[in-house]
């Protein structure tokens, strides 16, 4: 169904907005158009969720999380980017695989399963999409998702 993703983003932030909160994190959302597209909501929904959620757990007091919303006539594509702890190069490679923790005392301590970020791929990947993350050890993390707006299941 065509679904109004400005739209389906606020809510996405408004949820996450008092988690980010008492993390003391500041969490600013940026639409550059208005998009409407074909997905699936329910599992776009869950798949942006846990992209900002992790990037408010996984950040810094006082730090902050940005995300974008952009379109070409093709793609929407969006951008999570954060001010966290940052992903150590060698486990860039793991983070999608279910159950996959980074093993720092630091994210440790942090509750989570490691499963959150299989599905978000999943999600993406079913949409015809692609997911991509860059990510420096102690500055933070970025990931960029571009999705078909017309998406045929
Ligand atoms: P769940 O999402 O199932 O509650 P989780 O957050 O640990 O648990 P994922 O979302 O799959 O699991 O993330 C896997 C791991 O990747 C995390 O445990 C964390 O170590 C690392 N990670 C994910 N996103 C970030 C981020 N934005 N900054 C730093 N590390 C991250
Ligand atoms: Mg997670």
């Amino acid at each position: 169904t065509s679904v109004n993703i400005n739209e389906m983003l606020d809510l996405i932030l408004k949820r996450l907005k008092p988690i980010a909160e008492k993390q003391h994190v500041d969490l600013v959302l940026e639409s550059f158009r208005p998009v409407t597209a074909e997905i699936d909501e329910v599992k776009l929904t869950l798949a942006i969720t846990n992209l900002v959620e992790n990037a408010i757990k996984y950040n810094k007091e006082d730090g902050w999380v940005h995300v974008s919303l952009n379109a070409d006539y093709q793609y929407f594509y969006l951008k999570v980017e954060d001010s966290g702890i940052g992903i150590p190069e060698d486990s860039l490679e793991h983070i999608y695989e279910r159950f996959y923790r980074v093993d720092k005392s630091h994210s440790r301590e942090i509750g989570g399963t490691g499963l959150g970020l299989a599905i978000t791929r999943n999600a993406i990947l079913m949409h015809r999409g692609a997911i991509k993350v860059f990510s420096t050890e102690g500055e933070g993390t970025l990931f960029t998702v571009r999705i078909p707006l017309n998406y045929i299941a």
